[in-house]
């Protein structure tokens, strides 16, 4: 097996870092104000000029095409320096995918096109519910049938980038008399659909500059042809689906681990005390060692799962696997980062806290740690 990236991908990982480098991270913590939200959507648009909204998605809908491994290695780029920026690209690459994958043409025409181009900023995946997080099927949002066309009533919550999304990909019930998970379908809702609201964002411990906010579905009627795929198929279509966003988030967590224990690493060859560098105690050069060799780990595991989607193989074990590992990875990297750095750790002069405070939800999104070795266990059990 090969790691070594293709000249393609070389040169997307270095146009990724280039921006990340120059343009965002001087940028990114100011971006958590809420008074910034012009800026972040500039820079998500920035993000669709550079061909980073659909990396995966073919050109002839305004995608880059250039497969998951340059998207694996973008999205770590970019989330080095703001993994609030790197979340709505996440989004963005998995619905354009779903989208892609399932979609007729006039829906990929319409919608993919539009995220790629960046005249969307976002679109939106609208799974989780207040009561259906973990466990998606038991969800309570319903689509009835109206004449041609459907009616959603229901709630999501914990959606990303809902403010300034232009369409929603939204998951509701169209059996409610089949088992769970067996009578959902999936369905593309604009967001200027007079039957959608989005409510306030929550107030978030990281990954300020992206919104998450819930969104409400009330009396609201959309055509045929906004069925996403086939009729009550919804459900198999968004584990499919999520199991290529965790690659997203996989490679996000890598980012901020990496960037973390680099600021850490540069701190601690400059600050001395008992008379030394920091760097020269033992003890610190030994959870050095043990940080570095994780974060490898992890990023050795997201290109296995990357590269295994991108040549066809089936890789829902290696993609939970990754998720698993970066996002346990990067929050311990964290943690011994900010600990190396002490009381300047923990202050808003260095970008630690920043960077504690965005990893700890890569464990919980798209997929919480326990729900990975649910999947991973599972995975295992069901090849004996
Ligand atoms: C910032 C943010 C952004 C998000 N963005 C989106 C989005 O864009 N779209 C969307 O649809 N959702 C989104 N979510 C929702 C997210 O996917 C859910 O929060 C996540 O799936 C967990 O669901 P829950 O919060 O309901 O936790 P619960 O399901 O209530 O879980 C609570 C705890 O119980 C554990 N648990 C549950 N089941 C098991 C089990 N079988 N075995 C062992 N432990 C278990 C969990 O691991 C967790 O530790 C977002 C959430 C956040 C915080």
């Amino acid at each position: 097996m090969n790691f070594a990236p293709t000249e393609e991908q070389a040169l997307i990982q270095e146009s990724a870092r280039r921006f990340a480098t120059t343009e965002l991270a001087p940028i990114a913590g100011e971006l958590e104000e809420p008074s910034a939200r012009p800026r972040y959507l500039a820079v998500l648009k920035q993000l669709a000029e550079l061909g980073f909204m659909g990396l995966n998605v073919s050109p002839q809908y305004g995608g880059t095409g250039a497969g998951v491994v340059a998207f694996s290695l973008a999205m770590t780029e970019i989330s080095r320096a703001c993994a609030s920026t790197g979340v709505a690209m996440s989004v963005n690459n998995l619905v354009c995918e779903v989208v892609q994958s399932i979609g007729t043409e006039a829906q990929k025409e319409r919608y993919i096109t539009r995220v790629c181009s960046g005249e969307y900023p976002c679109g939106s995946f609208c799974l989780s519910e207040a009561g259906a997080g973990s466990d998606p099927s038991r969800m309570k949002t319903r689509a009835v049938r109206d004449g041609d066309g459907w009616v959603i009533n229901g709630t999501k919550m914990w959606i990303s980038s809902a403010e300034y999304a232009g369409f929603f990909v939204v998951w509701a019930v169209t059996d409610a008399a089949a088992p769970a998970g067996k009578g959902i379908s999936c369905f593309l809702v604009d967001a200027d659909n007079p039957g959608v609201t989005v409510g306030r964002a929550e107030h978030k411990m990281g990954q300020r500059a992206s919104s998450t906010n819930p969104v409400s579905f009330d009396d609201c009627r959309v055509g045929a042809d906004a069925m996403l795929g086939a009729e009550n198929a919804g459900f198999r279509i968004a584990v499919g689906e999520l199991t290529g966003g965790r690659i997203g988030i996989a490679s996000l967590a890598l980012g901020i681990g990496s960037a973390a224990i680099d600021v850490a690493r540069r701190y601690i060859t400059e600050r001395e005390q008992f008379g030394q560098k920091i760097a020269d105690f033992q003890g610190i050069q030994f959870q050095l060692a043990d940080t570095m060799t994780e974060l490898e780990a992890a990023r050795l595991l997201v290109l296995n799962a990357a590269w295994m989607k991108e040549t066809g193989q089936p890789y829902m074990k290696a993609a939970s696997m990754a998720k698993l590992y970066c996002s346990e990875a990067a929050n311990r990297a964290c943690y011994t980062a900010l600990q190396f750095m002490g009381g300047a750790g923990y202050t808003a002069e260095y970008p630690l806290e920043r960077y504690a405070r965005d990893a700890r939800v890569t464990t919980i999104y798209e997929g919480t740690s326990e729900i990975q070795r649910v999947i991973i266990a599972r995975e295992l059990l069901k090849s004996l």
